[in-house]
């Protein structure tokens, strides 16, 4: 297997951008970092430094959670009509769209995905997202509630509730699908009225970035979004313990998830997390082979690996195991990797040489406990992060490439014998629990399982479908909370109960 070359010409917006030294967005205006500090933000595809962004840390944090707060509380956000708050996110949704080409070379520059996947999907999802958040800031209602109060007789009251936005939210978010995580935040939050505190991750700052400038050109009142960019351990920390935040929202890993929520408990904030996943895919033996294969192969591949509902442990029906396997093993030879910029490349490199030793350290552990590499199973080419499409075989449920998430292209296949509560108790058997998938032509089989699995969502038929209506989030360990769909609304809005003696 070899790297693919021939990268696109730059826009020269991008090369600009990249240029100058990025700063943190506060209150409406572009600030250093108060003490001055910057850090290097990599091409994962070569190792070398692109850009230099702001290296926000707690007195940063502390002075756009100020400005979050003034512009919640007085100004023009709460001012705004609910129908001028949708126009605003729908403009935003436009102006995403009419700078595609240069918000997805951004992403493919920083995360390392095909340029390809970046205007197809990220970028059109994160528009959409936004299209689909500006309808609901007009529909944010209570309800009327009839009362029967028994220690009242005769009384009549007039009671309602009402559904507030929760107030100021730090969003902390991963470096897996930078603009679109950017977007699932901050979306519902602005539809509600809240106002922001966003911290991106290390790795990929650069198109949430770009998104505040978008942000300002669409006319939000200053301070609504204010953009911390920085590490984990010192901004990310400073955010989740935040005295002057009332909810918490992040995505990343289960175990960062566990000290978010620790942090939170000082001042009980609000707290919905999106974790990690070891999600299963389950083919049975009446299954479409070809659209299995193809299927499975990108429930796997697909950001290379780097999904937290990466579809990583496949359960093959042992009559077609070979078959099935063989397909998938096929596929992942075939892939082209290279750097994300190449538009023949279908896999990028891992984001960060962190990520690439984890998941070679996984590919190590499998292999010398007794698995086998069907295909892939090492690096590839000696520069950049890259890693070849591995399929694994000869598991055993206890290993580490089993249990743990490993966010890499590697899937390991386990056959089984038949659809039965052995199997059911395979696919749940992790501490995870954020998505599945089923293949076979049996409705009945496949809704059965459905309800099996214990999963946020099970895609039958499909994998990776994610649409702005359709609340996406986690079972078990996998998180709280749901994203997108009416459901985020929940997570940004807190309901008033009003009761008046008439
Ligand atoms: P993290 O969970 O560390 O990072 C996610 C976000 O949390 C980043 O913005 C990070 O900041 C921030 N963060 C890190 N530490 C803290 C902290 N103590 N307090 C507050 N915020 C913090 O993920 P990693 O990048 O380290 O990836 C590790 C593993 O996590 C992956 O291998 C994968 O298994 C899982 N993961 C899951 C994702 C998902 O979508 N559910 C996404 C990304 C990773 P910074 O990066 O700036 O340090």
């Amino acid at each position: 297997m070899s790297l693919a070359t021939a990268e696109i010409r730059l826009d020269e917006r991008v090369t600009k951008f990249v240029k100058e030294r990025r700063k943190l967005l506060i209150g409406g205006q572009w600030v250093d970092a108060a003490s001055g500090a910057t850090f290097p933000v990599y091409n994962p595809a070569t190792g070398e430094v692109i850009a230099h962004a702001a290296e926000g840390d707690k007195q940063d944090i502390d002075r756009a959670v100020q400005a979050a707060r003034r512009a919640f509380e007085s100004g023009g956000w709460p001012r705004l009509t609910p129908s001028e708050r949708g126009r605003l996110v729908w403009k935003l949704g436009d102006l995403i769209l009419e700078h595609l080409e240069e918000l997805a070379q951004l992403e493919s520059l920083d995360n390392g995905k095909p340029i390809g996947v970046a205007r197809a999907a990220d970028v059109p999802l994160a528009a959409d997202l936004f299209h689909y958040m500006a309808g609901w800031a007009t529909k944010i209602e209570g309800n009327t509630i009839p009362l029967s109060v028994p220690y009242a007789p005769g009384v009549k009251f007039h009671a309602y509730t009402l559904r507030e936005p929760v107030g100021v939210v730090g969003q902390i978010i991963p470096w897996n699908f930078p603009l679109l995580m950017a977007a699932w935040k901050l979306g519902p939050a602005l539809a509600t009225g809240c106002t922001v505190v966003l911290k991106p991750a290390e790795e990929t700052p650069l198109s949430a970035l770009r998104l505040g400038e978008l942000i300002q050109e669409a006319g939000f009142p200053d301070g609504v979004v204010n953009i911390i960019t920085g590490f984990g351990e010192t901004a990310g920390a400073a955010l989740a313990a935040h005295p002057g935040i009332d909810k918490v929202a992040f995505t990343g890993s289960t175990e960062v998830g566990k000290l978010i929520l620790q942090a939170a408990t000082n001042d009980l904030k609000k707290v919905s997390l999106e974790l990690g996943g070891k999600s299963p895919n389950v083919v049975l033996r009446d299954a479409d082979l070809d659209l299995a294969i193809s299927g499975t192969a990108s429930a796997i591949f697909f950001n290379h690996g780097q999904c937290c509902c990466a579809g990583s442990r496949l359960f093959v029906h042992e009559s077609i195991f070979d078959e099935l396997v063989g397909g998938v093993a096929d596929a992942a030879k075939k892939i082209k990797v290279g750097p994300g910029l190449d538009p023949n490349t279908q896999m990028g490199p891992m984001v960060s040489e962190i990520q690439f030793n984890r998941v070679c350290g996984y590919l190590e552990s499998g292999l010398s406990e007794g698995a086998n590499a069907v295909a892939g199973g090492k690096r590839l080419g000696g520069e950049g992060y890259f890693v070849e499409p591995t399929v694994l075989v000869d598991t055993k449920p206890d290993m580490k490439v089993i249990q743990e998430e490993i966010f890499g292209p590697v899937v390991a296949a386990i056959p089984f014998k038949e659809l039965d509560d052995d199997l059911v108790r395979a696919a749940n058997d992790t501490v995870y629990g954020l998505a599945a998938g089923v293949w076979t032509k049996d409705i009945g089989k496949a809704h059965s399982l459905a309800g099996m699995l214990k999963a946020g969502t099970v895609w039958i038929n499909c994998y990776n479908i994610f649409d702005a209506a359709l609340p996406f989030g986690g079972y078990k360990q996998s998180g709280w909370g749901r994203e997108m769909g009416h459901d985020v609304l929940d997570l940004y809005t807190q309901k008033k109960a009003v009761c008046m003696a008439l």
